[in-house]
């Protein structure tokens, strides 16, 4: 079964198709700033890529676009739409009504809409990609995946925030977690690499990439994670400053004259690895920068992975322990030198990092010595095969 997953952002849409029982990659590619004069076209996979300079209004001439390279050109995929036999759409907030991936029809679709209030720039670009699939290939299945059901699991005690509790009967406002596809995964590829059932696991996962998330699976069943009601809480991120002090945010308004938008730009934007090291949000440039003796350079990268290790703590305490410790995305599968800062100290807890192992490179492998109670693995995070095999068992279940 080919499925088409689609990752539509306020101004990009991003695809893979996919052929699920192979797992191949057939095709891929992104469209970015759509709506824009400079909109661009990137189709093709990484030995065979074309940028394509051309213009689109919207998710629908965007979509139009996609579906040509798809079929014809250079860049061609399949011979025609009939061999797409399903879309999977990435969508951001789930809120209280996703606890799973579902088949998108009118309701689907109303929901994703009223819990927009929740994620505006994400749910209303979901909402965009579907409605131009609707358009252009008209009675095609889809199916939505939300970054936050996974974490539909977690208790009143971990979810809440402790404020007036009307706030969250007014606003729905609670803790939904993001990144929940990528958690999932890495969960579950951990468990197969280990041959051992998820349900006999202590697992903390890690999604260290721009945006940087963990989170407690406690026997197969996530029971915590450090996203919030968006995903700008918990760890300190590429631009994101992660969880700080909520009495810093007034304080700023204040001293600094900004709006409640602007301290959230700065928030989101300015902020994390970035705002300290003055340099680059880009762990490459904050760790070389750091090497050749740039002292915030240094700072950002201690805070970084101080960050993450005091959520190792976190998870070892409410799960009672830990079996596996998943690390994945672009810093947590290819920085060497933060996982073995993140790990420092940690032996007493029987969590000790095989310095060998930690410097080699490869796909899924676990880096922990032989002798460490707790394993340490790396599993390179795919949330787009996730969405093609979810959408691939809604199928087969419409079927059955
Ligand atoms: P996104 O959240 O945008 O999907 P990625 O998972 O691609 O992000 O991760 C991007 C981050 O990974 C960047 O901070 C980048 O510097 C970091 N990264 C990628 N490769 C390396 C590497 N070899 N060493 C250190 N950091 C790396």
């Amino acid at each position: 079964m080919n499925v088409l997953v689609l990752n539509a952002g306020s101004s990009s849409l991003k695809y893979q198709l996919i052929n699920v029982e192979s797992q191949t990659v057939m095709a891929k590619g992104i469209c970015e700033r759509v709506g824009s004069g400079e909109a661009f076209h990137k189709h093709g996979l990484d030995d065979n890529e074309h940028v394509i300079d051309a213009p689109m209004r919207d998710h629908n001439e965007a979509m139009a676009l996609v579906l040509e390279a798809l079929t014809s050109g250079p860049t061609k995929a399949i011979d025609s739409l009939d061999e797409i036999d399903a879309i999977g759409h990435r969508v951001v907030q789930g809120g209280k009504y996703f606890d799973r991936s579902v088949l998108i029809d009118d309701d689907v679709v109303s929901k994703i809409d009223e819990l927009a209030e929740l994620a505006p720039l994400h749910n209303k670009a979901a909402l965009m990609g579907i409605n131009a699939c609707r358009e252009q290939m008209p009675g095609k299945p889809m199916v939505a995946v939300f970054d936050t059901s996974f974490f539909q699991t977690l208790l009143p005690k971990a979810y809440m925030y402790p404020l007036p509790y009307e706030l969250y009967e007014k606003h729905s406002i609670r803790k939904y977690g993001a990144h929940g596809t990528s958690h999932r995964y890495i969960a579950q590829r951990a468990a197969d690499f280990l041959d051992e059932p998820l349900d006999d696991l202590k697992i903390i996962t890690c999604h260290l990439g721009n945006g940087c998330s963990m989170s407690a699976i406690d026997h197969g069943v996530a029971i915590d994670t450090s996203m919030g009601l968006t995903p700008l809480d918990g760890l300190m991120m590429g631009t994101r400053c992660g969880a700080i002090d909520p009495a810093i945010v007034p304080f700023i308004m204040e001293h600094e004259g900004l709006t409640a938008a602007e301290v959230n730009d700065l928030m989101n934007k300015q902020s994390g690895l970035l705002g300290i090291s003055g340099l680059s949000n880009d762990l490459r440039t904050v760790r070389t920068a750091s090497e050749e003796g740039h002292e915030r350079a240094q700072l950002a990268y201690d805070m970084y992975s101080y960050s993450v290790k005091k959520y190792i703590g976190q998870y070892i305490a409410v799960m009672g322990g830990v079996d596996v410790i998943v690390l994945s995305a672009g810093v947590g599968e290819n920085c060497d030198k933060m996982r073995r800062m993140i790990f420092t100290g940690l032996q007493p807890l029987g969590i000790k990092l095989d310095l060998e192992k930690n410097k080699l490179r490869g796909g899924e492998r676990e880096i922990s010595t032989d002798d460490s109670e707790v394993q340490i693995l790396v599993i390179p995070t795919n949330e787009e095969y996730m969405i093609a095999l979810d959408t691939f068992d809604l199928m087969f279940e419409g079927e059955a």
